[in-house]
């Protein structure tokens, strides 16, 4: 099959690169969690925050990044073996505390400064090109995130690509990706997992849908061009089932995704 029936893009690290807006976030909810800390970031720490940023899955790690790096463990131990559960128990809060902290953060400054918001999140190149071609096709195209949907349909739409809110399916759904793009297949492309395309930045997501059987036949493909370490993308090349694409690919049409060489 030359061309999806449904194109799921994953948001941050595919479509839209929000690394300054994601340490700010995270910064003012670490405060939150930790009020005794200095107002304003050690130098270094959003350096550090960028190189460790593959690790995250979901927002409420985050601030458990900053958490770590503070406590004087190293990046090459972080990534080596990341436990954002050890690291929860360490600052003594709930996840979903975390989680609602982080998402406060984002609203209260929406709400006071939505242009400066926006303005702390690029897209990468060509992408916004890409998506509103395929959204004038015969493909559909969906958003998989693990960020408020709201809020990367606030990010799109300031970019003029107008997607149905039932499309853009965010941490609100409360599933694992690979559910979600199940439930995808199952509406969209009558039960034929193959015709499902997934674009994602996080190895382990991808990993995590090639194992399941419901998705066999689906093409898994690692954007590059996101979050993800040159280790990472070394393993995707090994995988027979993740396909690595370079964001020149991206740009391009669904047949040159799949030919050989990168
Ligand atoms: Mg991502």
């Amino acid at each position: 099959m030359s061309a999806p029936a449904i194109l799921a893009l994953d948001f941050d690290g595919v479509l839209c690169d929000g690394m300054r807006e994601y340490f700010e976030t995270a910064w003012r909810a670490y405060r939150r969690l930790r009020p005794s800390v200095a107002p304003e970031p050690p130098r270094g720490l959003f350096d550090s925050f960028a190189r460790l940023r593959p690790l995250v899955e979901s927002g409420w790690e985050m601030p458990l990044v900053i958490h770590a790096v503070l406590a004087g463990a190293s990046e090459a131990e972080l990534l080596s073996g990341w436990r954002p559960e050890a690291w929860r128990r360490d600052i003594g809060v709930p996840r979903d505390t975390i989680a609602a902290e982080l998402d406060s953060v984002r609203d209260e400054w929406i709400t006071a400064d939505e242009q400066g918001w926006l303005d702390h999140h690029r897209f990468y190149p060509g992408v916004i090109e890409r998506v509103r071609r395929v959204a004038g096709g015969p493909t559909r195209v969906a958003v998989v995130t693990t960020k408020e949907g709201r809020f990367a349909l606030k990010l799109l739409r300031r970019q003029g690509v107008r997607l149905d809110p039932d499309r853009v399916v965010g941490k609100e759904a409360r599933r694992p990706k690979r559910e979600i793009l199940k439930d995808l297949v199952a509406r969209h492309a009558a039960g034929d997992a193959a015709r499902l395309w997934f674009v994602e930045d996080r190895l382990k997501t991808l990993e995590d849908a090639a194992r399941d059987p419901a998705l066999d036949g689906a093409r898994l493909f690692l954007a590059e061009w996101g979050y993800n370490t040159p280790e990472e993308r070394e393993t995707a090349r090994r995988d027979e089932r993740i396909i690595p694409l370079s964001l020149a690919r991206f740009a391009r049409d669904f047949p040159v995704w799949l030919e050989p060489g990168s």
